[in-house]
């Protein structure tokens, strides 16, 4: 049943690799829990949004902050934005380098700037201005994100179907306990992307799209494709038209293959707090907080329910993990 307040989290779409399956669920777990508890103590959807991206960006799992993946020549390059339903207020920045958390850099664009989007070095000397400390570059970048870049500069790598295989940009999408609305994405990008490539998380209606009136979205998939479709935006654009989140989500990503051949997922809100975890990718790690329930899932329409406050894990993910028969967990398929 939809209530407030409500933050649903993804953790990227993509084939997740079996060994990093329990990782990823863990992690957008964790930050759903921590965007919630912001909520329930009276936080703005805004703040909630970024409390849990901020997790996801320092978590070494997914491909933001650190973690990220690398460019073609081994550097790394985030993009990041945020966006307020209540005024429709955004903040972003694209390339930016040696900063920790881009998604906290691209709210002060947003509170302390008259623009929406600053890039490449302009947005660094703008988090120096801000008293953001720069971060030695190796200090994002994994063991595990030098193998992939080393695999993928083979010259028989297809850039978007590896890319696919191994994807984690993160977002967040919540409606507080004032009916306000709002969403954060971030990412490192595109596995072994050209240096200067900014993708769509950063464009606004793209990457994310918050409006009080509609709802929100936060997606992942081939950022060119998001972008060729204006994902975000469409998405609300059919839920304007009366369409429920679920089916809006679900014409959005159709649309998106029919026209472009892209895949992707998104999380998706609505003011009364309905919302939805959808991708065409065969994974995405997601988790959403409601009601005093936690709600998670990785594949097709698998979706886990149990109690936020139960301390208990659910069991490392095996071979046979996503089958719907787990543990004390309750499985349906609504989602
Ligand atoms: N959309 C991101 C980009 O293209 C990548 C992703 O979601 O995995 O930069």
């Amino acid at each position: 049943m939809a209530s407030l307040p409500v933050i649903v989290v993804h953790g990227g779409a993509g084939n997740i690799p079996r060994a990093r399956e329990s990782m990823s669920s863990a992690g957008v777990r964790e930050a759903a829990k921590a965007g919630y508890v912001c909520l329930q103590a009276g936080g703005s959807a805004m703040d909630a949004v970024v409390e849990a991206v901020t997790l996801l960006e320092n978590n070494p799992t997914f491909n933001a902050g650190r973690g990220s993946v690398l460019t073609q020549k081994g550097t790394v390059e985030m993009d990041a934005i945020v966006m307020d339903g209540r005024t429709l207020a955004s903040g972003a920045v694209s390339a930016v380098r040696r900063i920790a958390n881009p998604v906290q850099l691209a709210r002060l664009v947003m509170d302390k700037t008259s623009h929406l989007c600053l890039t490449a070095e302009g947005a660094s000397q703008f988090a120096r201005n801000m008293g953001i400390p720069e971060v030695q570059e190796e200090s994002l970048i994994t063991e595990y994100s030098i193998m992939r870049w080393r695999k993928n500069l083979s010259p028989d790598a297809n850039p978007v179907e590896s890319h696919m295989g191994k994807m984690g940009t993160v977002g967040a999408v919540a409606v507080d306990l004032q009916g306000n609305i709002a969403c954060a994405t971030s990412t490192g990008g595109m596995l072994n992307k050209m240096e200067g490539r900014v993708g769509d998380t950063p464009c606004i209606g793209c990457g994310a799209y918050a409006d009080n009136k509609l709802g929100a979205v936060s997606p992942t998939g081939h950022g060119e494709a998001i972008m060729k479709v204006t994902l975000s935006r469409l998405i609300l654009f059919y839920m304007e038209q009366g369409k429920s989140v679920r089916e809006a989500a679900d014409m959005g990503l159709a649309y998106m293959w029919d026209r472009v051949q892209g895949r992707g997922g998104v999380v998706v809100v609505d003011p009364k707090g309905e919302w939805v975890a959808r991708f065409n990718s065969l994974q995405m790690a997601w988790a959403a907080a409601q009601g005093g329930q936690l709600h998670y899932g990785m594949y097709g329409e698998e979706h886990f329910t149990r109690d936020i406050q139960e301390q208990k894990e659910p069991e490392p993910q095996s071979q046979e993990a996503h089958s719907p028969t787990r543990s004390t967990d309750t499985h349906t398929d609504t989602q």
